[in-house]
């Protein structure tokens, strides 16, 4: 049996919604891949009865509670509080975290505020938990069964201080068995056609399968328990990905840093050293803010209007009687030649401005790309609300893009 944890918020902000609770969220998903079965998330707000009944009461059920907030310097922030009274442990100065705190402040020439001497105040006995990346300290206590783990609210601090000091901790202090999960995030093909196509292999029972969709991609999850022999595991994850073929962008393991669609072109950009550019229309400026931070985009332009487009870039062409996507191709010589760029990526759509604003009307949208000399081009019908359209029309280009750069070409047949 794994051991349990709870998660525990707190801050009037989380309960009235005005903060969202990514810290739960994300210690959930470390402590899931660590072995534990994470039972309860709870959050409460600036009350230090309801702190002091709700510590008690994890105490009693859990083998580990992980507690973020509340650690500051100001009235309301009474978690440290509620701990001394829960388990009736007297809070104690401890002048190594005052020192830190000083020495936080002195460093960005700051007076230190009286208030602040509050956050060097620890319950007796916890294991103090320096904190590099702000002033309040975190801390440990065991209590019973269960080692209640205290960290601040700001995630930018509770992050490292959960992967510096709590991390290593873990295995010693608990028998932890992690399942692997693996995810395979593919882009183009909906969850009903990925479970049609997973027919054809066998899923043991012993691997729990699941999916989940969202408008940027569908993910494959299997989860594969910890004595599930490593050969067979890996078999099964490339018969998945071969049934699943080039829809495939990305294969995550537990421990990878998790990456979208943009990630992976940006890695695959920046290490074949290539360049682009590009030329949008339906996507309405998305496409190039996806590639935001990147060396590899020489140029991007946004046009409404192919006709000002073709004026602007002083284009002689025959719109009337061209198709959309050899006008694609037009645009993207031109801009190939203009920005001396490896690769060019143009998109077009038809039905002009009044169907890609009609959530009722659907529009055909090309993407065109020009690399070694050769064209790759793709045609997709994207429908819903104008914010929708202009999200698939990005994703559709950057997924040409990346299909050409890892198979060498589109070879998946338009939708
Ligand atoms: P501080 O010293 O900054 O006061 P703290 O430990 O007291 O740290 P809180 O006051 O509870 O933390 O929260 C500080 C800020 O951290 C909040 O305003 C919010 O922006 C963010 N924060 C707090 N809790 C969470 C949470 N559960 N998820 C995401 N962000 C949070
Ligand atoms: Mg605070």
């Amino acid at each position: 049996m794994n051991p349990t944890l709870e998660i525990f918020s707190q801050g009037e902000e989380i309960v009235t919604g005005q903060t969202v609770d990514t810290n739960a969220a994300w210690l959930s998903q470390q402590a899931i891949n660590l072995g534990f079965t994470v039972t309860r998330h709870t959050a409460v707000g600036d009350k230090l009865d309801d702190l002091v009944a709700l510590l008690r009461e994890i105490a009693g059920r859990a083998d580990c509670c992980i507690c973020t907030g509340g650690l500051g310097p100001t009235l309301d922030d009474l978690t440290t509080e509620a701990v001394a009274q829960a388990f009736a442990l007297p809070l104690v100065f401890d002048a190594t975290a005052f020192a830190q705190i000083q020495q936080f402040f002195s460093h960005r020439n700051r007076p230190m505020p009286e208030s602040n001497r509050k956050q060097a105040m620890l319950p007796q006995g916890a294991l103090r938990l320096d904190n590099e990346w702000g002033t309040a300290p975190g801390f440990a206590v065991q209590q019973g069964r269960c080692w209640l783990v205290f960290l601040p609210g700001v995630p930018s601090e509770m992050r490292p201080i959960f992967l510096d000091k709590i991390l290593p901790e873990l295995p010693q202090r608990f028998s932890l068995y992690p399942s692997q999960l693996i995810t395979i995030k593919t882009f183009g093909i909906g969850e009903s056609d990925i479970q049609q196509r997973m027919n054809g292999c066998d899923i043991p029972a012993s691997v729990q399968l699941g999916f989940r969709a969202s408008l940027n991609d569908v993910q494959t999850k299997l989860l594969f328990p910890h004595a599930y022999p490593e050969p067979a595991r890996t078999a099964l994850v490339a018969d998945v990905a071969r049934l699943l073929d080039d829809y495939v962008y990305a294969l995550e393991g537990q421990h990878e840093e998790s990456t979208d669609l943009p990630g992976v072109v940006n890695q695959l950009m920046d290490q074949g050293k290539h360049t682009l550019a590009i030329i949008e229309t339906a996507s309405q400026g998305l496409l190039a803010s996806l590639c935001i931070g990147v060396d590899w985009l020489l140029e991007s332009r946004y046009e409404q209007s192919l006709e000002r487009l073709t004026q602007k870039m002083s284009i002689v062409m025959d719109a009337e009687n061209l198709s959309d996507s050899d006008v694609a191709k037009q645009l993207a010589l031109e801009l190939q030649k203009h920005n001396q760029s490896e690769f060019a990526l143009v998109q077009v759509y038809t039905g002009g401005r009044d169907a890609l604003a009609d959530k009722n009307q659907a529009v055909t949208v090309y993407s065109v790309l020009l690399a070694d000399k050769t064209f790759h081009d793709s045609a997709h019908t994207v429908a819903g609300s104008i914010k929708r359209k202009q999200n698939q029309a990005a994703l559709l280009a950057l997924d040409l893009l990346r299909r050409f750069l890892q198979f060498g070409q589109y070879s998946k047949l338009s939708t």
